[in-house]
């Protein structure tokens, strides 16, 4: 014998088959085996170009989302961060703007406490202080008076005063006494005062102007018993009555009183240098142009109520700690916080400027500020936290308004956290389940191929199997008709019944043999496409005696009982006689093939819309994992007791062809271990030509 080259197998291979032997038979297994590695190489195959790679994609693009949401988060918080600086920015823009218009005042020489709220629209109060801290301008705090105030109960004081409207001669004497009497300087001026004006009541003008004048020289800063200034109050009598006598030196002299009023500081807690303004204003009025007017009444309105604020803030004025005074550079201003004002301290001049701004109006402002610095429908708001304020939840950025409110800051915060978190996970779940679909796409598709390729294998598998199958059948009947003919020749058989049985032998294995032939020629023919079918009416009864003749030694052989019902009056049906022979043959050999010794097999014919013809047996029956896969090319039942019987698995594919190129169809209905039923189905009109089927 030749040394045949033996493959070497895989050890993976070897142990495979050698797990599967048990209950398979070392080929069986060693086949499986094989099987079964191409389905494993398939799978790696799959694994490694497609489940893996799609594993890794899955991981980044999962792993890209949550950089993504860090991107979005950072994002965010990079847009709180400049709302915040910008809000800071805007602040610095009002207090600087501020700053510079004070600076621009005092660097030209005007003073910053005229129009004050020019230079910030809050400011309540303006006040300039000297290198001690004593307030000198536009008001001051030495509010005492210099008349004694028991004098104002002195009877010739009060005679006097009850004389004015009753008898103002007398009284005009009563007070020129008072006046040469050692009264209090303050006391006596008052008196002059009272004088002048009796004197004018009287119609003595000229002589209670020369009065007034000697007041305005002598006692122009003496304060009367309600604190007005006696030169003051002299000043706006003689005004009234010039405006009476030469109206021109009235309107000049009314003038120059008020001017010297707006510039002299007001006293704090006292009104009278407002009133005396007041009345002169009024005097000039009807003479005056309106806008002089307005603009005059503007600036009495102003510091009139700079002085109720610099009175209501005393307290706060005087706890403006100054240490700062000294080291800020001239001109800039340095702020503090009170209860009630926003302080801003400027030195100049060796004295210093403070402002005081109206606190909450500020503050208010602010907020609305901060409120307004983003648009509703933003992500992020800004807002205004106080000095014991904590900063709220989702704070994404905070900054301090340093240097102008130093304890107050803006924060930035997510306007609605859970409508964003809802977002995100609305979007992170709407891309997993992309992901995840595709991942589940990929998987399908390895599946399907996974399927293909197993279904692949198996054709191959059952291509090899038909090459054995076929080798092995041809054999055996070849060997049975050699011997029995060798035996003929050799007068081995020398009984009658011995001689008989031996030809029985060679006319059935030769019947085989041919059925076997018959088969793969037309298998061939079929797959090749060069099959044709001669059909003419004919009776199916005669075709169907024909088959059974050719197969009557198979199913003596097992002594199976064919029981045959096919009536000769049957309508005639368009047939290819050999073909339709060769389906029954296939169809009744493997009833008999399949079915145990001794056991029926019927034929029987009828007439359903055409003529059918069925043939049962008793036998092992064929799964229904298998029922629809038995017509396919080379399709053998796995099951072990189909198994024990050789065959090609072409008997069917050929029986389906032909029947179908017949314009008919085969069915079969069948029960593991009770039997099948195979059912041949003609029609009444035979097909068009050419009759050809389909594998
Ligand atoms: P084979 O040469 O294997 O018989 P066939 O194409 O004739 O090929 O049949 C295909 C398969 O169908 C068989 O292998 C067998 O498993 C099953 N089969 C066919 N006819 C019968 C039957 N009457 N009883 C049980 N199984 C059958």
């Amino acid at each position: 014998m030749p040394a045949m080259a033996k493959k070497s197998r895989s050890p993976f291979l070897r142990i495979l088959s050698r797990l599967l032997a048990p209950g398979r038979g070392e080929v069986r297994a060693l086949e499986e085996a094989m099987h079964l590695q191409g389905v494993l190489r398939f799978v790696a195959v799959i694994a490694a170009t497609i489940v893996g790679p799609s594993l890794v994609l899955a991981y980044f693009a999962v792993h890209a989302i949550s950089v993504e949401e860090l991107a979005a988060e950072d994002e965010l918080s990079r847009t709180a961060e400049g709302v915040a600086q910008g809000f800071w920015r805007q602040v610095e823009a009002d207090f600087s703007a501020f700053e510079e218009s004070t600076l621009t005042r005092l660097e030209a020489g005007r003073s910053p406490l005229e129009r004050a709220r020019e230079l910030h629209p809050l400011i309540l109060v303006a006040l300039r202080f000297d290198a001690d801290g004593v307030l000198l301008a536009p008001f001051t705090l030495s509010a005492s008076t210099d008349y004694p105030k028991s004098y104002l109960f002195h009877p010739d004081v009060r005679s006097a005063a009850a004389l004015m409207q009753t008898d103002p001669a007398a009284a005009a004497q009563q007070f020129g006494q008072l006046t040469r009497q050692p009264l209090p300087p303050a006391v006596q001026a008052r008196a002059k005062l009272d004088q002048a004006l009796v004197l004018e009541m009287l119609g003595r003008q000229q002589d209670a102007l020369i009065q007034l004048d000697s007041l305005i020289l002598g006692a122009s800063d003496l304060r009367d018993s309600w604190g007005f200034r006696i030169g003051d109050l002299a000043r706006l009598q003689q005004g009234e009555i010039r405006m009476r006598l030469e109206q021109e030196r009235g309107i000049a002299s009314l003038r120059e009183l008020l001017n010297d009023l707006l510039e002299k500081p007001w006293t704090v807690g006292q009104g009278s240098e407002a009133a005396v303004a007041n009345q002169a204003l009024s005097m000039l009025e009807p003479h005056e142009e309106q806008e002089w007017v307005t603009r005059v009444r503007g600036q009495i309105a102003e510091r009139n109520e700079m002085l109720y604020w610099t009175g209501e803030l005393l307290d706060e004025i005087r706890h403006i700690p100054d240490s700062r005074k000294a080291s800020s550079p001239a001109g800039e201003l340095w702020w503090h916080e009170g209860e009630r004002s926003m302080w801003a301290i400027t030195r100049w001049g060796g004295g210093s400027y403070t402002f005081g701004l109206d606190r909450q109006e500020l503050i208010t402002q602010l907020k609305a500020a901060a409120r307004a610095s983003t648009h509703p429908t933003a992500p992020i708001e800004a807002s205004l936290i106080a000095p014991d304020e904590l900063p709220p939840e989702h704070t994404l950025a905070i900054r301090s308004l340093d240097p102008w409110l130093a304890n107050w800051s803006v924060v930035t915060t997510l306007r609605d956290p859970a409508a964003i978190a809802a977002e995100n996970a609305q979007k992170r779940t709407q891309r997993i389940a992309i992901i995840g679909f595709a991942i589940a796409m990929m998987g399908v598709g390895a599946v399907l191929s996974a399927r293909l390729i197993s279904r692949e294998l198996d054709v191959v598998r059952m291509k090899t199997d038909f090459a054995a199958n076929v080798s092995h059948e041809l054999r055996s009947p070849i060997t049975q008709i050699r011997l029995k003919a060798e035996s003929l020749i050799l007068g081995l058989a020398e009984t009658p019944d011995e001689i008989e049985e031996h030809y029985n032998i060679v006319l059935r294995e030769s019947e085989r043999l041919s059925r076997l032939v018959d088969n793969i020629l037309d298998y061939a023919a079929i797959e090749r496409g060069s099959k044709q079918y001669i059909l003419r009416i004919g009776n199916i009864a005669e075709t169907v005696e024909r088959a059974i003749e050719s197969v009557r030694s198979t199913l003596e052989l097992k002594d199976i009982e064919l029981i045959l019902d096919v009536p000769y009056d049957l309508p005639p049906v368009h047939h290819d006689t050999d073909a339709i022979t060769q389906c029954i043959v296939n169809l009744v050999s493997n009833a008999a093939k399949y079915s145990p010794g001794g056991s029926q097999v019927r034929l029987h014919g009828r007439v359903v819309e055409g003529v059918e013809l069925t043939i049962s047996d008793e036998g092992i029956g064929i799964a229904a994992h298998d029922l629809r896969k038995i017509f396919d090319p080379f399709y053998r039942s796995r099951d072990s007791l189909a198994r024990r019987q050789k065959g090609t698995g072409i008997g069917l594919t050929i029986t389906r062809y032909i029947i179908e190129a017949h314009g008919g169809s085969i069915s079969v209905q069948s029960r593991p271990g009770k039997g099948s039923t195979f059912t041949l189905h003609f029609p009444d009109e035979p097909p068009p030509p050419p009759a050809r089927g389909t594998i």
